[in-house]
C-alpha cells in the first residue's frame, strides 16, 4: 500500500480534491434523484409497479439487468431491524434475502454486539433498474444495511425518511477510515455476514477493506468476500447467490480464491480509480449520452412480469404474514442491548449523489 495521502495529492495537485472524492466516495448507491426517464425505460416501467406479482418467487436475469416475480416485504420493524425510507417503496426482495436479513440482525444481536439492523433499499417491488442509485438491486438478492446502528426505539416514518447517513470515513483524509467512528462491532456484523454460504459478497468502500485487512484477528476465511467498490462507507451491500432451484437466474463467478488484501486492494489507493474522466479533444463531435436501457433490454421474461397480475396488498406480501406488516404502528419492541463499541458518533453529512457501480 505505497500510495497514501501524499502520494495521491501530488499526483492531483490540489488539495480541494480532498472534498469532491470524499462527496463521491460518500454516495454508493443511495444516491439523489437523477432526471425523469422516458416513459418506454425500463427505470420508468419498473419505478412504476406498487405491488409485487402473484406467484412462486424467481429472480430473472443477473444482479445489475433483470426482474422478479413474486417478492415479499420485508416487515417494516422486527425486533433487531428497522426498514428506513419506507417511501421508496424498495422493501421487496426474494424471500431468501429477507429470511437472510431478519437471521443477520438477530445473530447480529446475539454474537457480534450489534444492536440491530438499519435496512436500506433491497429491490422495487418487481425489481428491475431504479429512478435513482443503483445498478444492481434489480432481482431482489441485493440488500443495503446502514453502518449506523438501530436505535434502542422505534423511529417514526418520517425519522425514517430524514436520518441523515453517517460516513465511516475521515472527511479531510484520503480514503481513510475514521478511528472515532469506526468500531470492532461493525467489524464483526461484516464478518458475520460474509460468513453466510449463501453470501455471494459484500461491497465496502476501499477504506472499510483495508481497514479489515489490517486489523481483522479472527478467521480470515471470508474475508475475500468483502468487496472494495465506490460509495458504501455508510452502508454496505449483501449480494446472495441465486437460491437453488431458480432456473432464471444468472449467477455471478464466485469471488476470487483468498482474503483480497493483495493487488486488487492496492489498485484503490493509486490516483487511477479517482482520475477525472479526460477532456475531449478541441473540435471532436461530443460523445452520445449512454442510451437508456428500456424494458426490452432485459430478459424476455420481464416484459411479462410488468404485466402480470398484483398481489392483494402489501400486507398480504410481507415476509411473515400480515401480523409483520403491522408492525410499525404495533406496540414497540423490546429495547435491544446497547452498542457495546461506546456511544454513538453524531451523524455525518447528507452525502452528494454519485452513479453507483454496482
Ligand atoms: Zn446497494
Amino acid at each position: 500500500m505505497a500510495f497514501g495521502f501524499a502520494q495521491a495529492f501530488r499526483t492531483f495537485g490540489k488539495l480541494t480534491l480532498a472534498g469532491a472524492i470524499g462527496a463521491g466516495l460518500a454516495a454508493g448507491d443511495v444516491g439523489a434523484e437523477q432526471k425523469t426517464p422516458s416513459p418506454g425505460s425500463a427505470k420508468g416501467q419498473f419505478g412504476a409497479v406498487s405491488l409485487p406479482t402473484q406467484g412462486s418467487a424467481q429472480p430473472i436475469g443477473f444482479y445489475a439487468k433483470g426482474c422478479m416475480t413474486g417478492a415479499v416485504a420485508l416487515p417494516t420493524d422486527g425486533p433487531t431491524w428497522e426498514a428506513m425510507r419506507l417511501s421508496r417503496n424498495r422493501r421487496w426482495g426474494n424471500p431468501a434475502m429477507i429470511s437472510l436479513l431478519e437471521r443477520l440482525s438477530e445473530d447480529g444481536a446475539k454474537y457480534a454486539g450489534w444492536p440491530g439492523l438499519l435496512v436500506g433499499d433491497i429491490a422495487q417491488p418487481r425489481g428491475g433498474p431504479m429512478f435513482n442509485g443503483h445498478a444492481s438491486h434489480q432481482i431482489g438478492l441485493d440488500a443495503d444495511v446502514w453502518f449506523t446502528p438501530m436505535p434502542a426505539r422505534r423511529m417514526s416514518a418520517k425519522e425514517r425518511e430524514d436520518l441523515p447517513f453517517t460516513t465511516m470515513l475521515q472527511k479531510d483524509k484520503f480514503l481513510t477510515v475514521d478511528p472515532n467512528v469506526w468500531t470492532q462491532s461493525r467489524a464483526r456484523l461484516l464478518m458475520l455476514a460474509a460468513s453466510y454460504p449463501e453470501v455471494q459478497r459484500i461491497f465496502v468502500n476501499p477504506a472499510i477493506k483495508k481497514k479489515m485487512c489490517d486489523t481483522w484477528t479472527g478467521d480470515r476465511t471470508n474475508l475475500g468476500k468483502l468487496r472494495p467498490e465506490y460509495g458504501h462507507d455508510s452502508h454496505f451491500h449483501i449480494r446472495i447467490k441465486c437460491p437453488a432451484g431458480a432456473a432464471g437466474c444468472t449467477p455471478q463467478a464466485p469471488v476470487a480464491a483468498g482474503d483480497g488484501c493483495d493487488k486488487s486492494l492496492a489498485w484503490w489507493f493509486t490516483p487511477a480509480p479517482w482520475a477525472p474522466p479526460k477532456p475531449p479533444n478541441p473540435g471532436a463531435k461530443p460523445p452520445k449520452p449512454p442510451r437508456e436501457m428500456m424494458v426490452s433490454d432485459l430478459p424476455k421474461a420481464c416484459a411479462s412480469v410488468l404485466d402480470a397480475a398484483a398481489v392483494a396488498s402489501m400486507q398480504a406480501a410481507t415476509y411473515g404474514g400480515p401480523s409483520a406488516a403491522s408492525a410499525l404502528t404495533a406496540a414497540p419492541a423490546a429495547e435491544p442491548a446497547a452498542d457495546p463499541d461506546g456511544t454513538l458518533p453524531d451523524v455525518g453529512p447528507v452525502p452528494n449523489d454519485k452513479p453507483a457501480m454496482q
